[in-house]
């Protein structure tokens, strides 16, 4: 299901800090959100799950307008894994991946076999099943985020929002997590830290600065040398992956750069 935002605006206590967005994110496409720290990615993300109204402007998911539907039928038509959430310590991963069937389920309805085997899958998938009556507490870092992302499976819903996803995985951990996810097919929205990242996993980015779209489409027609230095500060090459043979960015700070040169001159 694609996913749209026109026109989204957002100040909080009278500072802007979304202006204006628009973007489209293709069905079954993975849209990477790039941008420095407190650029709006996660205001953003927000406004697409339903978490920020934005004072001007629509998010559309398919032909839904995720601010008129229901709760629960946004519930079907995204899922969501943020940042750092907080979970109580006592629930099992278990416990944790069924929460995602309760769009599914009517007030104090029991489990169904149909929210077991989807529960079941969606552990699979991510291959935590054998950690599912541990204490989500005492998983580490990356066998966390796979729970959370089994949980959003389990919702079975078209469309996943992910807030930096990879954050505190060891590289092992993190390209194994954007595998998952690729693999997946769903229409995919992910703030993303590491652009080698953006470049191997997205089909697509939106390059944020200041609240507003700078640059959107293919990874490499958006994250080039001038775009980086527009926005991030730095001096940037595009190279050539050693092991991949995809196009690879190096970076160097501007000031690095012209010490450098003043060598070589
Ligand atoms: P990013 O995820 O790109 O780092 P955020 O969307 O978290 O950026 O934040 C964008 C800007 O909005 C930042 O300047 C941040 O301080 C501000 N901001 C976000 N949420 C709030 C809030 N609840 N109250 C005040 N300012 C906020
Ligand atoms: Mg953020």
């Amino acid at each position: 299901m694609k996913v749209s935002a026109a026109g989204v605006s957002v100040s909080i206590d009278g500072t802007p800090i979304l202006d204006g967005v628009t973007l489209t994110a293709a069905a079954g496409s993975v849209t990477g959100l790039i941008g420095p720290n407190g650029s709006g990615k996660s205001t953003l993300l927000r406004c697409l799950y339903r978490i920020i109204r934005p004072q001007q402007g629509a998010v559309l998911i398919g032909e839904h307008d995720v601010w008129q539907v229901p709760a629960r039928r946004a519930g079907l038509l995204r899922a969501v894994v943020a940042q750092d959430q907080e979970l109580d310590n006592d629930y099992t991963v278990r416990d944790i991946v069924a929460m995602g069937r309760i769009p599914h389920q009517r007030l104090l309805e029991r489990e169904s076999a149909t929210d077991r085997a989807v529960v079941d899958e969606a552990l699979a998938r991510v291959g935590i099943e054998w950690a599912q009556t541990r204490r989500f507490a005492t998983l580490s870092g990356g066998e966390r985020q796979r729970v959370l992302l089994a949980r959003a499976l389990a919702q079975g819903a078209p469309v996943l929002l992910l807030d930096e996803p990879t954050n505190h995985l060891d590289i092992g951990a993190q390209l194994e997590l954007l595998d998952l996810i690729r693999d997946l097919g769903l229409t995919t929205i992910a703030a993303l830290h590491d652009l080698d990242h953006a470049i191997a996993y997205c089909d697509a980015v939106v390059l944020l600065q200041h609240g507003r779209v700078v640059a959107a489409g293919e990874p490499a027609a958006v994250l080039t040398p001038q775009h980086l230095a527009d926005v991030f500060g730095v001096r940037a090459a595009v190279t050539t992956h050693p092991l991949t043979g995809r196009p690879h960015l190096v970076f160097a700070a501007a000031a690095a750069v012209l010490l450098a040169e003043e060598h070589a001159s």
